[in-house]
């Protein structure tokens, strides 16, 4: 991946990580700079001036610096492990369930065989800070299949009446990744998202105080030129005095653009987030195969039945990571994957 092709989101990530440690981070097009502590840029393994995206280091899944960057916000996150098991799992009907819930605009799909099968899930309490000219803070959740990635907002009300089991120390069976980086780090870039939505009225009144400011700063400064114009035309004024006032006109659009800068940068809000806790579930679920025709070519798709949402679940985009139902297949040499409308 060039550093070109750099994911918005994990730019965003980084930065809202980094500044929760304390970093000073200036985004600019496709990249951002970064002034790091000592410690932070010892832990990175990064000079503490760091330009990350466009023109910089490259920050990819797969890439160690995204690894340590995840280890980072997540250093400190306390983990409980349970179980949730709703006794019943679907046994037929999955074509008309997959097409309800799923569109294919580019291949016919067709389901070949299900399995019951034992899948571990995330729900992830984050933290999220957003500092402006004011500050608001909360919490989000975000549930998470810890093996596709995908994102699952309806099992989030829902697992607490499935009265889960929670394992003794010790007692965790091995089903549960080791690393949890990558599932963590998924359920942040989501957690940045729905904090978005939370922040709704609060970066809307941010923006309209902002309008605001906007406005009766310009009216402020087409008032003064006009003002000071008039003043040309009154008698009595030297030569000299004449040019330094039309000198001083002549800065007033500069100085206002000055003052408008000021005041975005004042109101721009900076997001930071922080993972508290997580709860890792071991869930039985139908693993639902299906294949996958797309002109030509043939190929394979894994789909889960998900009983504590009683649905199928959405899946991961294998190009960006995003949860999606309208699927489109891209072709590799490892035969059909599956990717969202952007990454076609
Ligand atoms: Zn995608």
């Amino acid at each position: 991946m060039s550093s070109q092709g750099i994911s918005p989101e994990l730019l965003e990530f980084a930065a809202r990580c980094l500044e929760s440690r304390g970093a000073v981070v200036e985004p600019g097009d496709g990249f951002i700079d970064c002034l790091l502590s000592e410690e932070i840029s010892d832990f990175l393994s990064v000079s503490q001036e760091l330009r990350l995206g466009a023109g910089g280091q490259e920050l990819a899944y797969g890439l160690p610096l995204l690894d340590r960057l995840v280890e980072l916000a997540t250093r400190d996150t306390p983990v409980v492990y349970g179980s949730l098991d709703s006794g019943y799992l679907k046994k037929e009907g999955f074509d008309r369930i997959v097409m309800q819930s799923m569109t294919f605009p580019d291949a016919k799909v067709k389901c070949t065989g299900r399995a019951e099968v034992k899948r571990t899930y995330m729900v992830l309490a984050v933290k999220y800070t957003a500092v402006s000219d004011e500050r608001k803070e909360g919490l989000v959740r975000i549930c998470i299949n810890e093996s596709t990635g995908a994102i699952l907002p309806e099992m989030l009300n829902r697992w607490r009446s499935f009265s889960p089991d929670f394992y003794a120390e010790g007692k965790v069976p091995p089903h549960f990744p080791m690393h949890m980086e990558k599932i963590i780090k998924t359920g942040l870039v989501a957690a940045g998202k729905a904090s978005k939505d939370e922040l709704d009225s609060f970066l809307r009144s941010m923006e309209r105080r902002l309008r605001r400011d906007i406005a009766s700063t310009t009216s402020y400064y087409a008032a003064l030129a006009s003002e000071m114009e008039e003043g040309l035309n009154r008698a009595g004024l030297s030569k000299e005095a004449m040019e330094e006032r039309r000198a001083k006109i002549a800065a007033l659009p500069g100085e206002r653009d000055q003052k408008i800068r000021d005041l975005v940068q004042k109101y721009s809000v900076r997001l930071r987030l922080t993972a508290k806790a997580a709860l890792r579930f071991l869930v039985p679920v139908v693993q639902v195969s299906a294949s996958v025709r797309k002109g030509k070519a043939r190929g394979q798709l894994a789909l889960i039945w998900n009983p504590i949402m009683q649905g199928i679940e959405p899946v991961a985009c294998t190009g960006c990571g995003k949860s999606i139902r309208t699927i489109y297949f891209r072709e590799k040499q490892s035969g059909l994957r599956p990717v969202c409308e952007r990454c076609r």
